[in-house]
């Protein structure tokens, strides 16, 4: 398969880079004894999971169908946590992980009888400090649903549970910023903690961003492990995936109205949802700092504000030319919707060798098949 012969949309995740990423986990694993697994919420796409799984230790999850998938296609260390279970959820869930983490107390003693000898029991805390560009992300948020807050904490409950969840980095690319995070909870949770087996870090640790300094991580996530005497765990999800992946896009069209407008056969709102929930434009490979060709990069859908970026070229676009949007892999093809009953993008991934793998295709039955599967009679 030559790419200029695939269909778009497409995804492309390439092998090098997500392999790039890996050599980085790796190495702050060797440096730290960390574990860490894969938040499945940011990117599930299975079929490149024989390229992650010798550099991980597992996945975490955030619902019951990730679990699942976790640990049929995955394997290793199953985590499962969830925001709010139902007993449906539990009773499902309890025979197929390797612990089981509750957002609260009062679900951790409703189903932890149904969890004991089956899984490590875990419970989520709220530090109640955090590091997150924006509110929606923010767990530390106020009137945050999500954890135990320090002052809501029934101290005995450690005696009977193996470990802690804590989660409260959002894309943080900044190893100081998370040390001070370290040090605040190792302060306030440190008495808890030591009686412990295990305690995770969440994920939103940015480690394989250009210049981050993996030593220092490795050595605070050692220190904490060694003055606890815990295993300790890192979720990454967005840090394992970043840069891996271009949504490749076909211009289809090419408007003005005080500003010329390429409209392309993708759309935020069903095939790059945080585009537009974060108002974070994307990068286009093809666009030129300093070109003098100015566009807004607009979507086929019909939402009014639905764009992927304004940005500028060194050539006038043209219909038919191929963009490709980078950095399109997580929270992406998790996300992606039939909105419109726009196409919906196929997946590959580039290998090493050069060889191009078809991962996923979608046609209209998929659509259909989405919509009712059986109408009133
Ligand atoms: C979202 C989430 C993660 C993964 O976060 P990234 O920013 O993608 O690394 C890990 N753990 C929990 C509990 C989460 O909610």
């Amino acid at each position: 398969m030559q790419q200029n012969e695939l269909k778009t949309p497409y995804f492309m995740i390439n092998e090098d880079k997500l392999i790039e990423n890996l050599e980085k986990a790796k190495q702050l694993k060797e440096i730290s004894g960390v574990k860490l697994v894969l938040a499945l919420k940011c990117f599930s796409t299975w079929g490149v999971f024989d390229i992650i799984k010798p550099y991980l230790d597992g996945t975490t999850s955030s619902g019951p169908f990730e679990v699942k998938l976790g640990h049929e296609t995955f394997g290793g260390e199953t985590h499962a946590y969830s925001v709010g279970y139902s007993e449906e959820d539990v009773r499902e869930v309890a025979d197929i992980c390797d612990k089981m983490i509750f957002n609260s107390q009062s679900q951790l003693s409703a189903y932890r009888h149904l969890v004991e000898g089956k899984a490590s029991l875990g419970l989520r805390l709220n530090p109640g400090v955090s590091y997150a560009g924006q509110d929606l992300a923010n767990p530390a948020r106020p009137f945050s649903r999500l954890g135990v807050q320090a002052d809501h904490i029934d101290a005995t409950v450690f005696e009977s549970i193996d470990g802690v969840m804590f989660h409260m980095n959002c894309e943080n690319k900044d190893v100081d910023a998370f040390i001070e995070l370290l040090d605040a909870i190792s302060a306030q949770f440190g008495e808890y903690l030591d009686k412990l087996d295990w305690v995770s870090m969440g994920g939103g640790v940015f480690f394989t961003w250009p210049g981050y300094d993996i030593d220092k991580l490795g050595s605070a996530l050692k220190a904490f492990s060694v003055k606890h005497g815990v295993q300790m765990y890192l979720e990454p999800g967005e840090a394992i995936i970043t840069k891996t992946t271009d949504l490749v896009v076909t211009v289809v069209d090419i408007v003005e109205n005080d500003k010329k407008t390429a409209i392309v056969d993708s759309a935020t709102e069903a095939h790059r949802l945080d585009t537009l929930i974060y108002n974070e434009p994307a990068a286009i490979l093809e666009a030129s700092e300093d070109g003098e060709h100015h566009y807004v990069i607009g979507s086929c859908s019909c939402l009014a504000g639905d764009q992927f970026c304004e940005t500028t070229f060194a050539q006038p676009l043209k219909i038919g030319q191929r963009l490709h949007i980078l950095d399109s892999a997580g929270y992406t093809m998790v996300k992606l919707n039939w909105f419109n009953g726009l196409r919906m993008p196929s997946v590959y991934c580039q290998r090493t060798s050069g060889a191009i793998e078809k991962l996923n295709e979608f046609d209209y039955s998929d659509f259909k098949r989405s919509l009712s599967q059986w109408s009133v009679n």
